[in-house]
């Protein structure tokens, strides 16, 4: 993997910020990360992923130098803590949260991946980029299977189709 560091400090590198085990989850599935793509994991949800069935693809990536482990500075944290007490979050945020936004002021231009609406808020009072999973896979990443053969739709999985017997094959559903 020595390639992709010396291709890491060619380009500039888009870091990504997790907040859940089940994010990560969905983000691994539905991201293919690319070499200059970086998935930041706030220290206290790595003692979460212990126990985790993400824990071997993790393991992948984090060979491949695509995922980093850290602690927000406290600098930010101490910001973050202040915005949302401003914003009425505070309450509603946990030990991870804080962590989760306070990493993306020390890595400018990151994007938060967090189906939490206080997560959320925090982020648009601080221009924050993020995405949620919950709109990704209610609105866009419905999938339906279709015959290769016959053309017949499906709205699971068959090992072969039910009509005709041929191979199916897995779409995504278009908004
Ligand atoms: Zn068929």
């Amino acid at each position: 993997m020595i390639q992709m560091n010396e291709d890491n400090n060619n380009k500039k590198l888009n870091y990504f910020i997790v907040d859940s085990t089940a994010i990560i989850h969905h983000f691994v599935l539905e991201n293919e990360l690319q070499n200059n793509d970086i998935l930041l994991i706030p220290e206290l949800l790595v003692d979460e992923l212990k126990s985790s069935v993400s824990k071997a693809v993790l393991t992948v990536l984090e060979a491949e130098d695509k995922i980093i482990h850290i602690d927000p500075s406290s600098k930010s944290i101490e910001k973050i803590t202040g915005i949302a007490k401003e914003t009425g979050d505070f309450t509603a945020l946990s030990e991870i949260d804080l962590q989760v936004l306070a990493l993306s002021l020390d890595f400018p231009g990151s994007v938060i991946y967090s189906d939490d609406n206080a997560v959320q808020n925090v982020c648009k009072k601080l221009d924050i980029k993020f995405e949620t999973f919950q709109f990704k896979i209610k609105h866009q990443r419905e999938y339906f299977w279709k015959c290769t053969v016959c053309k017949s739709k499906f709205t699971r999985k068959f090992e072969n189709c039910p009509d005709c017997g041929s191979p199916i094959k897995r779409y995504f559903k278009k908004k």
